[in-house]
């Protein structure tokens, strides 16, 4: 078997915050219980919101609470071709269409009780996935924004229908987790702005990468489905998964800058020490590995 290759992948949209500690941390002590190896990866996909003082503003917290990364780091908005290339193919093969819905056609299209995806967001109503491939072209060749949607029926069609992953704990050993693609509709795969969506890039790369074990927070397990789901699609192996508990604030609610919650720059300033930290989450964390 290969050695365990893990992945930290903050998105530099903001400073970071106890949260990504938790899971830094984590990702550092599950890779050195299986003696495998962490790489950091910036998904850097926005062309807004990433900033370059943010990622080495990453790259210092991260150095400062003490996570030793192996390997060089892996920038996403340097492979956006890679990621066009994989939204390509699965386009040549009818799977995926290209959308030019605004959110308000998308809005005035919805059914009255649209279902929603995991995020809550209302199922694309799929105006465009009749489209004929002569006008698509036609109104890319115009230049009419538009984003790329998997086509979630003929996708599924296209896999064997039970699909699974292995869901990994480092207490509790692995089991097998039915997924069920379907809950997010014709999902983007591809934005307006940038060839590829978080999803696409992040099955991408971790296959790219050689990811064997993943380990995020638990807002992402539903989309754990649609990864399964791409790569099987896109013949990707898929690594097994942890996805490990959230440290929420006093309220309750999840770590955000909008909510005003402390950025660990914040906590650095005010003398807090990365060992302080280590305890604390371990406590807020109910003394669980995850
Ligand atoms: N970039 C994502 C985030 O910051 C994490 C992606 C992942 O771990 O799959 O929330």
């Amino acid at each position: 078997m290969s050695i365990p290759h893990l992945r930290f992948a903050p998105s530099p949209n903001g400073r970071l915050h106890l949260g990504h500690a938790y899971s830094a941390f984590l990702n550092a002590a599950i890779a050195e219980r299986l003696g495998g190896r962490l790489s950091l990866r910036i998904e850097d996909i926005d062309p807004v919101r990433s900033r370059p003082d943010l990622i080495a503003a990453i790259e210092s917290d991260l150095a400062w609470l003490g996570i030793a990364f192996t390997g060089p780091v892996r920038r996403q908005s340097r492979h956006l071709a890679d990621y066009a290339a994989a939204r390509d193919r699965l386009a040549a093969r009818g799977l995926a269409y290209p959308c030019f819905c605004s959110r308000g056609q998308i809005r005035a299209a919805a059914a009255a009780d649209p279902p929603c995806d995991p995020d809550g967001v209302p199922h694309y109503p799929g105006t465009c996935r009749s489209l004929s491939p002569a006008e698509a072209r036609a109104r890319i060749a115009r230049g009419e924004p538009h984003t790329w949607r998997l086509d979630m029926a003929r996708a599924l069609a296209e896999v064997p229908a039970a699909q699974a992953y292995t869901a990994f704990d480092p207490e509790d050993g692995e089991r097998t987790v039915p997924v069920d693609p379907a809950r997010w509709g014709d999902a983007v795969i591809a934005r307006r702005d940038v060839p590829t969506s978080y999803h696409l890039a992040v099955v991408h790369d971790d296959a790219a990468q050689g990811i064997t074990h993943v380990v995020r927070g638990r807002d992402l397990e539903a989309a754990t489905d649609l990864h399964v789901l791409l790569q099987r699609l896109l013949g990707l192996p898929s690594p097994r998964y942890h996805h490990h508990v959230l440290i929420l604030d006093p309220a309750g609610e999840k770590l955000a800058k909008s909510r005003g919650s402390a950025s660990l720059a914040d906590l650095r300033a005010a003398g807090a020490t990365p060992e302080a930290l280590r305890t604390r989450l371990r406590e807020m964390s109910g003394f669980r590995k995850g």
